[in-house]
């Protein structure tokens, strides 16, 4: 591993790397210009005040650290220091903070994306390059995996993928004399994989569904979330509780239905909709809806928003947990459950309704 990476990172200094052309970039004002000033003359006085910034001032600047490594840092330093001078001047910083400027052109944009990844400049992402990047990116969250298991993982995850699309693609468009016809649809239609509709596609891809929760709901239900105990699988973390409640396995069916936190989260909506409901399991509850929430009403509604927003924040608090160290308490969550509901259904029409649905738009503070 150390062989691997100190021979990337030999090609990295050997890089060369052209500066963007002026003409390329966008027109900046002159008070953005004194704004970079000021931010310039911070990082580079920041250890030595000699009107550069060192590969120091700059790791520093990113991390709070001047000593921390980083293959990034050091790449996009070498994408700023574009005159391979080992500092980076006023002119270096301008003419590579534009290229995020948003004025700037998506191939500019583009241009900087792909030569940050493309670590030894050869024009090309290569296999050795994703690897650096899979361990960098699991480094920073403190993770320390076997090189099997990288391998392993892009393997699977990556390079075959990759290969198969291209195979894909390839007798996808060999076929095609007439090229107009190639268009977003077109190409959908080509590609996708037509199966029977799964029984609970309604109760997360509704109308008026907020997608962030419907995706969180999705790859919840098929089990796609990275749970714990999907993690020690791959061989990623070795700690299996839940952070939650304290007790039990982190696996989907335990944090979204058996762990009480989540219990006392779950019920509070259901209370709320006028539903009291002894506790089930995943599979029974995941049942329990797809039966119930049929129609149109206001209950049905909310409780279709309530249960994907119930995912989506116990989600949020399990990774609030695990990676900030902060926590809410049940309570904080069904609120903010409740105020992204209110927001959504805010213009719901409430004429016309029962009174069960009245109950239920008062207890949502719809009404
Ligand atoms: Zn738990």
């Amino acid at each position: 591993m150390g062989c691997f990476h100190s021979k990337v990172t030999k090609n990295i200094q050997n890089t060369k790397i052209p500066l963007y052309s002026l003409h390329k970039l966008p027109v900046i004002s002159v008070s953005e210009v004194e704004a970079l000033f000021e931010l310039f003359k911070s990082i580079s006085g920041s250890v030595i005040d000699d009107g550069l910034i060192n590969k120091e001032e700059f790791q520093l600047a990113l991390f709070m650290n001047r000593k921390k490594e980083n293959i990034f840092a050091n790449r996009i330093f070498d994408l700023y220091d574009a005159k391979k001078k080992g500092v980076i001047d006023f002119g270096d910083f301008v003419r590579a903070l534009t290229v995020f400027h948003p004025n700037a052109s998506q191939e500019v944009k583009t241009d900087f994306a792909f030569k940050l990844y493309d670590l030894d400049g050869t024009g090309f992402i290569e296999r050795n390059e994703v690897k650096l990047m899979l361990i960098e990116l699991l480094g920073e969250s403190e993770m320390k995996v076997a090189d099997e298991i990288i391998e392993a993982i892009l393997d699977k995850l990556v390079v075959k993928k990759l290969l198969k699309l291209r195979e894909e693609a390839r007798n996808l468009f060999i076929p095609c004399t007439n090229w107009s016809l190639i268009k977003g649809k077109w190409l959908w239609d080509q590609i996708r994989v037509r199966a029977a509709k799964v029984t609970w596609h309604r109760i997360i891809w509704f109308p008026a569904h907020i997608p962030k929760f419907s995706l969180i709901a999705w790859m919840a239900t098929l089990d796609r979330l990275p749970t714990r105990d999907r993690l020690i699988r791959f061989g990623l973390v070795l700690d299996h509780g839940c952070v939650l409640c304290g007790s039990g396995i982190e696996s989907r069916d335990h944090l979204f239905a058996d762990c009480f936190f989540a219990q006392e989260v779950w019920d509070a909506v259901l209370v709320s909709c006028g539903i009291r409901l002894v506790s089930l399991n995943w599979d029974d509850c995941l049942q329990w809806l797809i039966v119930n929430l049929k129609g149109k009403s206001l209950r049905v509604r909310i409780l279709k928003l309530g249960w994907t927003g119930f995912l989506y924040y116990i989600w949020e608090e399990r990774n609030h947990r695990s990676f900030r160290g902060v926590s809410r308490s049940a309570d904080m969550i069904v609120s903010s459950i409740k105020d992204a509901v209110k927001i959504k259904l805010y213009s719901y029409s409430l004429q016309e309704i029962d009174d069960a649905n009245r109950q239920v738009g008062i207890n949502w503070g719809l009404i």
